[in-house]
């Protein structure tokens, strides 16, 4: 399969919450598209979620270990219907978004997450998170509820960043 063109920020299909997924032969398929998408992305990136390639369904795929500053987390995760039930604490990272090439931002997330999500078999995994992977799990699942990182920004003034030209 193809890699798909990024949506970019402001096109509308990414402020639209996505919606579960029933059909896991699908969701495979889409899996495959998105990881395409993120081989023919930027060197590092580590997540990518369905509706930045226009399918608006809860699919979305991390692996930090793409960026080698930030291994040692659960590997590739390719998550169906993912749900963040429990959080703790509190941390800050810059983020950025292949939606809004031209932004980073200092967003706040929860320092710990236990994450549940089916895998393509449909069978439910748990998983703790923590760290860096942590903010790329509720990132990317953000994107499937619609939420950028930008609505996540406290101040715009200190805490957005335009990215240098390359
Ligand atoms: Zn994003």
């Amino acid at each position: 399969m193809p890699a798909l063109p990024v949506l970019l920020y402001p096109d509308r299909r990414l402020k639209t919450v996505c919606d579960e997924v029933d059909d896991f032969e699908k969701a495979s398929e889409i899996i495959g598209d998105l990881l395409d998408t993120m081989d023919a992305g930027p060197p590092r990136t580590v997540g990518i979620a369905a509706p930045q390639i226009g399918a608006m369904t809860r699919v979305a795929l991390v692996h930090t270990d793409r960026n080698p500053k930030y291994t040692g987390g659960n590997g590739f995760l390719a998550m169906i219907n993912p749900v963040i039930i429990e959080r703790e604490g509190e941390q800050y990272f810059r983020e950025g978004c292949l939606s809004i090439p031209d932004y980073t931002a200092n967003i706040q997330r929860a320092a710990k997450i236990k994450v549940a999500f089916f895998d393509t078999r449909g069978e439910q995994f748990i998983l703790n998170s923590e760290g860096f992977e942590s903010v790329v799990i509720q990132h990317e699942l953000d994107h499937l509820d619609g939420i950028l990182f930008l609505d996540r920004v406290h101040n715009i003034k200190t805490d957005l960043f335009r990215r240098r030209q390359q």
